[in-house]
């Protein structure tokens, strides 16, 4: 832990560590979910999705990360047992038992709409109060709105196809 650093921050450090280990929590689930839905997808358009599945996968674990860094920095201690993911996340996890690509679409673009709050919610607390964990935040919720989008686009993608062949 920095003490300056931790000293400037101004809001109650603890409620933030809190905050940043629920988001903590939602990453790890969030690159599971990816993950194991890259493995398990079958339907139309496959590989491109796992494609991007697994390219959100990565983004979603820099994210853990970054969010990890961050705790440490102000002094707290990340979650330390994947049990506590399940116990403290805001965005849950959509267990992919229906591998069709539709299906998955849809529960990751919850997902990503969750994340987008979620942050968003983060940017608001700390803009004034914390430009440093601000800036991260910033970084994450920007990938964020990518992944709703690219994954949004590639329902639209499937959808067309369905309709015009
Ligand atoms: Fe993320
Ligand atoms: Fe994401
Ligand atoms: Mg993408």
């Amino acid at each position: 832990m920095g003490t300056r650093g931790r000293s400037i921050v101004g809001m109650d450090v603890d409620v933030l560590i809190e905050k940043l280990n629920k988001a903590f929590a939602d990453e790890w689930l969030a690159y599971y979910q990816y993950w194991m839905g890259a493995k398990v997808a079958k339907g139309p358009m496959r590989e491109g999705l796992v494609a991007e599945l697994l390219q959100h996968a990565t983004d979603e674990l820099r994210h853990a990360g970054l969010v990890a860094d961050r705790i440490i920095q102000l002094g707290g201690t990340p979650l330390l047992e994947p049990k506590n993911w399940y116990e403290m996340t805001n965005c849950g996890y959509e267990v992919p038992d229906d591998p069709y690509v539709e299906v998955l679409i849809d529960q990751n673009i919850k997902g990503e709409q969750c994340a987008i709050d979620v942050y968003q919610e983060l940017a608001n607390l700390t803009r004034e109060a914390d430009p440093v964990t601000y800036e991260i935040v910033l970084q994450i919720l920007t990938d964020e709105v990518e992944h709703e989008e690219d994954l949004q686009a590639l329902a639209e993608d499937i959808q067309l196809m369905k309709e015009r062949g």
